[in-house]
C-alpha cells in the first residue's frame, strides 16, 4: 500500500508492530492514524506491506519528524507465533484489546508474553484498549487496563478507531518515549 506521506531525508523511521486478538480493531487503528478516517467493515487484512505516516514533534528541541511504519499482523494472529522477522527492529509495539471483550484482554496478556520472548527488550510497548466509543458495552474497566499496563510497565491508552479518540495522542506520546529512551535518535 502506498505511503500516506512522502519520506524526507530527515524523517526518523520507527517500525511499529500491531498485535492482538482478531477483530479488536488493529487494522482500523492503523487506518485511522494514517488516513485520519474510519473505514467500517473493511477487509480483515491490510496486506503484507505496511502503512506509514510522518508526524512532526514540534515541541522537541530541535523539532523532529518521525515516520511511523506500521506493520499489521495481516490476519496471521490465529497462528499465534508470528515470524521472528515481524518483530525484528520494532521500535514500538501496540498490544490491542477491545474494551467490550474481557477475553481480548486475556489474549492481550499472552501477546505481551509473545513480545517479551521475541522482540528486542528495548521495544516500547503500548497497551491499547480500543472501541472506547462503545461505553455501554464495556466489559473491561479503565482500571483493569491501567493495572495490567502498570504491572507490565507499558504505556496505556484507551482509543476509538471509529471516532479518533486518543489515536494521534497515542502515537505522539509513543514517539516522544522512543526519543527519550534513545530507541530512535535524531540526527
Ligand atoms: P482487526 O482484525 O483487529 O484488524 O480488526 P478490524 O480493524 O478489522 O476491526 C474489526 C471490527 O471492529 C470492524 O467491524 C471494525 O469496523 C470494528 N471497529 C474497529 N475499531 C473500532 C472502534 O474503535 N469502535 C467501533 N465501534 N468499532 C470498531
Amino acid at each position: 500500500m502506498a505511503s500516506a506521506s512522502p519520506t524526507r531525508a530527515k524523517d526518523i523511521p520507527a517500525k511499529i508492530v500491531v498485535l492482538g486478538e482478531s477483530a479488536v480493531g488493529k487494522s482500523s487503528l492503523a487506518l485511522r492514524f494514517v488516513r485520519r478516517d474510519f473505514i467500517p467493515n473493511q477487509e480483515a487484512t491490510i496486506g503484507a506491506s505496511f502503512l506509514s505516516r510522518s508526524v512532526s514533534l514540534v515541541d522537541e528541541s530541535p523539532p523532529v519528524t518521525i515516520k511511523f511504519e506500521i506493520w499489521d499482523t495481516a490476519g496471521q494472529e490465529r497462528y499465534r507465533a508470528l515470524a521472528p522477522m515481524y518483530y525484528r527492529g520494532a521500535a514500538g509495539a501496540l498490544v490491542v484489546y477491545d474494551i467490550t471483550s474481557a477475553d481480548s484482554l486475556r489474549k492481550a496478556e499472552s501477546w505481551i508474553g509473545e513480545l517479551r520472548r521475541n522482540a528486542d527488550p528495548q521495544t516500547v510497548v503500548v497497551l491499547v484498549g480500543n472501541k472506547c466509543d462503545l461505553e455501554s458495552m464495556r466489559q473491561v474497566s479503565i482500571q483493569q487496563g491501567q493495572d495490567l499496563a502498570e504491572k507490565e510497565e507499558l504505556l496505556f491508552y484507551e482509543t476509538s478507531a471509529k471516532d479518533g479518540t486518543n489515536v494521534d495522542a497515542l502515537f505522539t506520546n509513543l514517539g516522544k518515549t522512543l526519543l527519550s529512551r534513545g530507541v530512535i535518535a535524531s540526527g
